[in-house]
């Protein structure tokens, strides 16, 4: 068996004498909600999945009253904080005044008009709730404006459950040998999948070859700009420009899913960070703060489709009051002072994620951190992944005892990998995080578990300055 790095057996008892009421909740809801949780991924928790009571700022408290700093943010949305009070505000007083019409109100008008002018590639944009529904809407107007069926999605990507695009998502080294280059379906059950042409990130001669053989075929092709989903790895240079090319010469729509990159790593998003300029792009995530939305956002071109009404988008709940509420407080957080935020945002999360990077690395882990600013990755492993099949030499046991040790100090990360950094984090918050980080390298294992971790990662002459430590007490890593 493998050695049980940052003493993930005592940091697993003291998270569970810590948690008692959550264990015990999870066991409850088992009994009458499908696997004791809401979406499928949050199963994944070690040592089972938390309860939570409140949050404030980046502080989320559980229902033991165990308090944590927050970097998982809800998978994504919580940009600017647990309640922060202007959200509060906002949905408070929207309230009082009516949940939702079904009918057209004017904070469709004013999140509207915020969003086409911030986001480079919105001339007109729609409103869904959730990031899974509003790709497929971007998927069928691409479909309607070429008069094609098939679309490209790259391995590695993520662009929500339906059976359309949930296909080699994570798949093993067996699936891809065994699959030879067809769709891996993710679930059973899903729709037959023939739609999908499945390429590989960063593979500019693969992504040539695809539109080569089948560039009529195509109507769109759809990635994550920064692929967030999977070990969050930025698009070499002159890929985003190559699969612009290439959509544009061969008349098939370019569609950013920026559900993640949206209002996370500017305010137009990774394609004015990258300047790349995608003819839809979906959103979701950060631009409610954590209230239900999606938004689909495009050219005038291809959106006129949906106001002709030629390519339906329906939805009682679409553009509800509630969500816009929030939103709009929202997008006046980020906006002001011309995103000032963002700068604070980015300064955080590189001080954090190269923090980390250089106290893992200094006692001789081998790691890698990849991402932009304000949403990073930190992975085991030696090199960094150009693309999805690159990640599967990553450690992810070590990664998970190392969140589990940072849950037993307070710090709550996704079991990804995955760090996202809110505008309520604070440097102070930074500071304990890596505080804490550093407990859990250096005080936070066992003796005997440093001696096998150092046996087994470091170089040649730190092993033998270890070896001939061991037996004196705790290696002074
Ligand atoms: N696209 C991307 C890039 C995502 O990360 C997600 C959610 N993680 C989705 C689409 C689906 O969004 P939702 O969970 O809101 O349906």
């Amino acid at each position: 068996m493998k050695a049980s790095a940052f003493n993930a057996e005592a940091r697993e008892r003291s998270v569970r004498r810590k948690t008692s009421g959550s264990m015990k909740r999870f066991e409850r809801a088992q009994q009458s909600l499908a696997g004791g949780v809401s979406s499928g991924l949050r199963r994944a928790a070690r040592p089972y999945p938390l309860y939570f009571a409140h949050g404030e700022g980046a502080r989320a408290v559980d229902v033991d009253g165990n308090e944590y700093i927050d970097y998982g943010l809800a998978w994504g949305p919580l940009i600017v904080g647990h309640a922060h009070a202007e959200v509060t505000r906002a949905m408070t007083g929207q309230l009082q005044r009516a949940l939702t019409f079904g009918a057209q109100h004017d904070l469709e008008i004013e999140v509207a008009e915020m969003l086409t002018s911030v986001i480079p590639c919105a001339d007109l944009v729609c409103f869904a709730n959730s990031g899974t529904e509003i790709v497929q809407v971007a998927l069928r107007l691409a479909r309607a404006a070429t008069g094609r069926q098939r679309f490209v999605k790259f391995e590695g990507h993520y662009h929500g459950w339906d059976d359309s695009v949930l296909v080699s998502y994570k798949p093993s080294r067996e699936e891809i040998a065994a699959a030879n280059g067809a769709p891996i379906p993710v679930a059973n059950g899903q729709r037959p999948h023939d739609q999908v042409i499945v390429a590989e990130w960063n593979d500019h001669a693969g992504i040539e070859e695809i539109f080569a053989a089948r560039g009529d075929e195509i109507s769109a092709v759809i990635c994550e700009p920064l692929l967030c989903n999977n070990g969050c790895i930025p698009p070499e240079p002159g890929f985003l420009e190559l699969l612009r090319e290439l959509t544009a010469r061969h008349g098939a729509l370019l569609v950013f899913d920026e559900v993640i990159t949206g209002f996370r790593l500017d305010l137009g998003g990774a394609q004015r960070h990258y300047g790349v300029t995608p003819d839809l792009a979906t959103y979701a995530k950060a631009v409610g703060g954590g209230a239900p939305l999606s938004v689909l956002a495009g050219k005038r071109e291809f959106m006129q489709l949906i106001a002709d009404g030629k390519a339906l988008h329906g939805g009682t709940l679409n553009g509800n009051p509630l969500s816009l509420a929030a939103a709009k407080a929202v997008l006046e957080i980020l906006t002001r002072d011309d995103g000032a935020v963002y700068d604070e945002m980015w300064r955080r999360g590189e001080r954090l994620r190269f923090g980390l990077e250089e106290m893992l690395r200094g006692v001789g882990f081998e790691v890698v951190t990849s991402g932009a600013g304000p949403v990073f990755q930190v992975s085991f492993m030696s090199r960094p992944a150009r693309n999805y099949r690159e990640t599967l030499d990553a450690d992810k046991q070590l990664y998970s005892d190392f969140a589990l040790a940072l849950l037993d100090e307070g710090v709550l990360v996704l079991p990804d990998g995955r760090w996202y950094i809110s505008a309520a984090h604070t440097d102070e918050q930074i500071e304990a995080t890596l505080d804490a980080a550093a407990r859990v390298v250096k005080f936070g294992t066992d003796p005997v578990t440093v001696d096998r971790l150092l046996l087994g990662i470091i170089d040649d002459k730190r092993k033998a300055e270890a070896q001939s430590r061991s037996g004196i007490g705790r290696p002074n890593i």
